[in-house]
């Protein structure tokens, strides 16, 4: 077993690995994603954890794969006049835990195999939280970013349409990712309480006024903040001497990157699909998020460098935040990232390889699967409170809120010390052994 103190950085194991998958690794995706799929990237991690583990072939294999995976066709009629088909998709990973819970995804790159990655790994966050959901995703593979509001919200209302037997308060209940924001909820809510009657607790993430929870918005990024506040003090950071780039400046990076910011954090970096920016005095993301809300295009951004996407990621720093999708960060860019902390705010943004280089170059890696548990934490707390038609306020969600992510990191911080593993590692295994005791008590397996 490793020492105490290698393992405390968050690095290092001595049981054999499954060989990394990196053959396509290096050939990158467009738009500098790694060309290994992401269910690819979760596969390897469960089977890592498993074999260490020592989990029975017959059990490892109804856990890695999903319990059930729906594909409807979404025809809609465009502004072009045109009808366009889309694909949607739900799967379902595992229940054992309760009920199926996982973002919806609007982006052309979705497909099935992303949704199973990404509903797999929905699974283990929830156990890590501690949080009573099994694990679920869905997703369209539409350009959410493109389409109008009235175009969006026929996709989201046929996908409804098609999909609502398998969903229910106590079944599956979605909630926001990639380009699904609240609106997005209300939609998927109304046409549920179409079909079944009035249920706010079908959906998380909706807006305030529609039994939304206080806290919802921001609870990812929040988590986040949370996480670094446990890992900073491992690598001798404070707060106000921290400089920290962020890969996407959607809800979960730019929510992160203003709570960083009121903590002294400076940002030093910003991306979003529409370019890169790079001011060494220091972003200020509230300006730059009002910015945006605007209208304004990130490349338009007053007093700052523009710089490529690549170049981002090359910027010395504290923390380099992946905020975006998955596979961005690979065996071809992992060697140039300069930072000491790497916080997962997106789905699997780092390729098994990637994740070997950066942990042999001593960064300390905050995993996707606990660190940005902290948007489906605050969704179990609005569908506790819409399941009660009752509301606390913001300051007991953040309170819950901190309380769930800190307990979540020490749990797995306890692991990886005791084992001499990175917190990726540790963190896997106590997703998958939770899920396992419960798949027992239930009699499943
Ligand atoms: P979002 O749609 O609000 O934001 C995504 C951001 O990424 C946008 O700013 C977009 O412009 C940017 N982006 C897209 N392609 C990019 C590229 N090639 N380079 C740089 N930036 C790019 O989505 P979100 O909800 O913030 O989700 C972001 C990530 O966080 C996803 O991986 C998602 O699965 C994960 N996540 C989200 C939540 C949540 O509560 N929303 C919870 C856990 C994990």
């Amino acid at each position: 077993m490793n020492s105490p103190e290698k393992s405390d950085s968050g690095r290092g194991t001595e049981v054999a690995e499954p060989e990394i998958p990196s053959a396509s690794d290096g050939a990158a995706r467009a738009g500098g994603r790694a060309s290994i799929s992401d269910f690819e990237i979760v596969q390897h991690y469960f089977d890592a954890a498993t074999e260490r583990i020592g989990l029975p072939d017959d059990v490892r294999e109804v856990l890695r794969t999903p319990y059930r995976e729906i594909s409807v066709q979404i025809p809609v009629r465009l502004a072009d006049g045109k009808i366009h088909v889309y694909q949607g998709y739900r799967v379902q990973h595992n229940g054992a835990r309760g009920p199926y819970k996982g973002g919806l995804r609007y982006h052309p790159a979705v497909d099935l195999d992303e949704v199973r990655a990404l509903a797999m790994l929905m699974s283990w966050k929830t156990a890590i939280a501690g949080i009573p959901f099994g694990g679920a995703k869905g997703g369209i593979n539409c350009p959410g970013n493109e389409l109008s509001a009235s175009e969006l919200q026929a996709v989201t209302r046929s996908l409804m349409d098609k999909i609502e037997k398998i969903l229910g308060p106590n079944r599956d209940i979605m909630a926001p990712d990639v380009n699904t924001g609240a609106q997005v909820m209300a939609w998927l809510m109304d046409e549920y309480g179409k079909l079944n009657g009035h249920t706010p607790a079908i959906v998380t993430g909706k807006p305030i006024e529609l039994e939304g929870s206080y806290g919802r918005e921001s609870a990812t990024g929040r988590g986040l903040v949370y996480m670094f506040r446990e890992a900073a003090p491992k690598l001798g950071l404070t707060p106000s001497e921290t400089t920290c780039v962020v890969q996407g400046f959607g809800n979960v990076g730019s929510w992160a990157a203003r709570i960083l910011h009121q903590l002294g954090v400076q940002i030093i970096g910003v991306s979003n699909a529409d370019g890169a920016i790079r001011s060494d005095a220091g972003i200020d993301p509230t300006a730059l998020a009002d910015f945006l809300a605007d209208g304004g295009t990130i490349t338009e951004y007053k007093g700052v460098d523009t710089i490529s996407a690549d170049e981002l990621l090359t910027i010395p720093c504290d923390v380099m935040m992946p905020a975006a999708l998955g596979g961005m960060i690979h065996e071809r860019n992992a060697d140039a990232i300069d930072c000491r902390m790497l916080l997962e705010g997106a789905n699997s943004p780092t390729t098994p390889g990637a994740d070997e280089m950066l942990n042999d170059k001593g960064v300390y890696v905050v995993p996707d699967v606990m660190a940005n548990a902290g948007g489906v934490v605050v969704s179990y707390f609005e569908w506790v409170q819409n399941m009660q038609h009752f509301r606390w306020e913001e300051r007991e969600i953040n309170d819950k809120l901190g309380n769930i992510m800190r307990r979540a990191f020490r749990e797995v911080d306890a692991v990886a010390k005791e084992k001499g593993l990175t917190l990726r590692h540790a963190a896997y295994e106590v997703g998958i052994e939770r899920v396992v005791a419960t798949a027992k008590m239930r009699g499943y397996i």
